[in-house]
């Protein structure tokens, strides 16, 4: 069994993109810049964009973080929406999901310009995508394409059962396998919360992902043996035994299905880091994408 290690390869690609910033700066052109702006006080989501910002340091790109109140209004979100899409040094910019309930999450993300979106939420970019176009890929899948891309895992001709059809992970997911690309030439199954008899086809699946959020849902008697496990899921669960009273747990039961798996990714460790890298890799598009 083979440990999918999040850790080491974000690592590694954070090295490639420091290096590239260097040659940027050495050619005299310009720093990559990120912004994100972050609504209210969530405390995954301060964690999260926190992250980012200090991935952006470590690498030598430039970044900006907006935080902005819980009771902001929308208009008042998509003012600075606006502004981050005029302003020339940004390259580009995230809005750190989820927004409060009184803000339409739909209506903010349009707003974003395309050019900038390095999130790929925008359905500009989402149709790019859609059609094998070059576009920014949302970041967890494109991390998990890479990871798989990176350790050489057999893709194509696979079934792999994605569980989850959410817009950022378990429908870019199915698509990108589905492609003629490296980590693609696979048949998908997308399962979901209707989904009636997913034991008897994640029991058939050579990749599994699990994108769904409840906490160790995948089990050893739901994989066959040598399958491909990616865990997307990062839940908090209460742990009295930990200084910050919880722990981080995937959607698999790593235990038991480390046992029959061929290839694993540990939580944390694993999908997580490679999505701060992939975003890091999408605004470094943005920035030589304006020449
Ligand atoms: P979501 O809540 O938007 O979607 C969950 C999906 O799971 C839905 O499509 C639903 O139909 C499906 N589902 C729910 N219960 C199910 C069941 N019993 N059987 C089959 N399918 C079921 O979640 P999301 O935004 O896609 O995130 C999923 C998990 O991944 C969460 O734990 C989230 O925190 C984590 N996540 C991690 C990263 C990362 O960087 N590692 C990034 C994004 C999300």
């Amino acid at each position: 069994m083979t440990i999918l290690d999040g850790k080491k390869t974000s690592a590694d690609l954070k090295l490639e993109i420091a290096e590239s910033v260097k040659q940027l700066k050495l050619q005299g052109k310009k720093t990559p810049h990120l912004a994100a702006i972050l609504v209210g006080n969530d405390g995954a989501s301060m964690t999260y964009v926190g992250a980012k910002v200090k991935a952006c340091e470590l690498v030598g790109f430039n970044s900006t973080l907006i935080d902005l109140p819980e009771e902001t209004t929308e208009d008042r979100l998509l003012q600075e929406i606006e502004s981050l899409n005029n302003n020339d040094d940004v390259d580009g910019f995230i809005i750190q999901l989820p927004l409060p309930k009184h803000i339409d999450e739909q209506k903010v993300l349009m707003a974003v310009n395309p050019d900038k979106d390095v999130d790929g939420f925008h359905p500009t970019n989402v149709g790019k995508m859609t059609l094998d176009l070059p576009t920014f890929l949302p970041a967890t899948p494109f991390g998990i394409m890479e990871l798989l891309e990176r350790y050489n895992v057999e893709t194509s001709g696979k079934h792999v059962v994605v569980i989850g059809r959410s817009h950022i992970v378990g429908r870019p997911m199915s698509i990108l396998m589905s492609q003629k690309r490296k980590a693609g030439n696979a048949t998908v199954t997308v399962a979901h919360s209707r989904t009636k008899n997913l034991k008897e086809l994640t029991l058939q699946a050579d990749i599994i992902v699990a994108a769904l959020g409840i906490a160790e849902f995948l089990t050893g008697d739901m994989v066959k043996q040598d399958a491909v496990i990616i865990d997307v899921g990062i839940t908090r669960v209460e742990d009295a035994s930990k200084k910050r009273g919880y722990r981080l747990a995937g959607d698999v039961h790593f235990e038991s299905v480390s046992k029959k798996a061929s290839f694993i990714t540990p939580v944390p460790g694993g999908v997580g880091p490679m999505t701060i890298a992939m975003l890091l890799k999408n605004t470094l598009l943005a920035c030589k994408n304006k020449g």
